[in-house]
């Protein structure tokens, strides 16, 4: 049985820095926590391992939201279940193998940034990472609310040092819902260390904040895991040797994106977005 803990992905942003992109972690997927997920939710972490070919060591169970973590990703545990049994999941082309994907739901995203915890100073890079998102394809639609009850997306924070990664965000439930939460690590973006928010531009922060979106939308990383690929995409070899491969690398680079309403969608992230959600052009 490992005990210790494994490397496990974060998204950093890297330029004229670089920053370590892994970490050790307490939340590895061992046998003694392997025992504590409950029986209703063992498909989902078979899905995960199986389907999605993400390492069982790199998965781990939280009990109290009732989720699992796979470093940046955050995975509702009745994922499953969900699927299998909501009948509002109509089996498209555009649902990716009907798992991740929620082509229906993506269309009016309200999204909802909570003042007291979400910092200033990514607010810029979340509004244009979203003008970038809604240009993509007619079928996905970012709208910021001020109602907290109505959003189907809360962008907050948290704060752990311990925890190396930027940020955690929520993919797709399974039910048609899009992701529901982004959660930067302000234990990384705030802690007195060499890469904080201040040494990362604001391209850094609007990759970050543009790949937190991908996975709002149900994208996996795109350099990482064996499972099943979008058709037409490059394996993950191909993006682990191109760092301007996609922005759903676990690492993001910026790869000339900027505040200046370019569109720099790489061909494998067109093919995505087209298979998931019908690119625009
Ligand atoms: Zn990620």
């Amino acid at each position: 049985m490992k005990k210790n803990a494994i490397l496990s992905t974060c998204v950093l942003l890297l330029t004229t820095l670089l920053f370590s992109c892994q970490k050790e972690t307490s939340r590895n997927m061992s046998e003694h926590t392997k025992e504590k997920i409950p029986d209703e939710y063992l498909n989902t972490f078979n899905l995960l391992k199986n389907e999605k070919g993400i390492p069982a060591a790199s998965i781990s169970y939280e009990a109290q939201t009732k989720e699992f973590i796979a470093g940046d990703m955050v995975f509702t545990a009745a994922l499953y279940n969900n699927i299998m049994y909501t009948q509002q999941h109509p089996k498209t082309e555009q649902q990716w193998n009907n798992v991740f994907v929620s082509y229906a739901s993506s269309q009016h995203i309200l999204y909802y940034l909570d003042p007291s915890l979400f910092p200033y100073y990514y607010f810029g890079p979340l509004e244009w990472a979203v003008w970038y998102w809604n240009g993509s394809s007619p079928n996905i639609s970012f709208t910021r609310t001020g109602d907290r009850s109505a959003a189907n997306l809360i962008v907050d924070s948290y704060n752990d040092p311990t925890d190396s990664s930027w940020i955690r965000t929520t993919l797709p439930a399974g039910n048609g819902n899009v992701g529901n939460r982004i959660r930067l690590n302000l234990g990384v973006n705030e802690r007195n260390h060499y890469v904080n928010h201040i040494t990362s531009s604001n391209e850094e922060k609007l990759l970050l904040m543009m790949h937190a979106l991908g996975h709002t939308l149900g994208y996996l990383h795109a350099d990482q895991y064996a499972g099943l690929l979008i058709p037409g995409t490059p394996d993950p070899a191909f993006h682990q040797a191109n760092a301007c491969g996609s922005v759903m690398r676990s690492v993001t680079y910026v790869c000339g994106w900027g505040y200046d309403g370019i569109k720099r969608w790489s061909p494998s992230d067109i093919t995505a977005i087209q298979w998931g959600y019908r690119y625009k052009y």
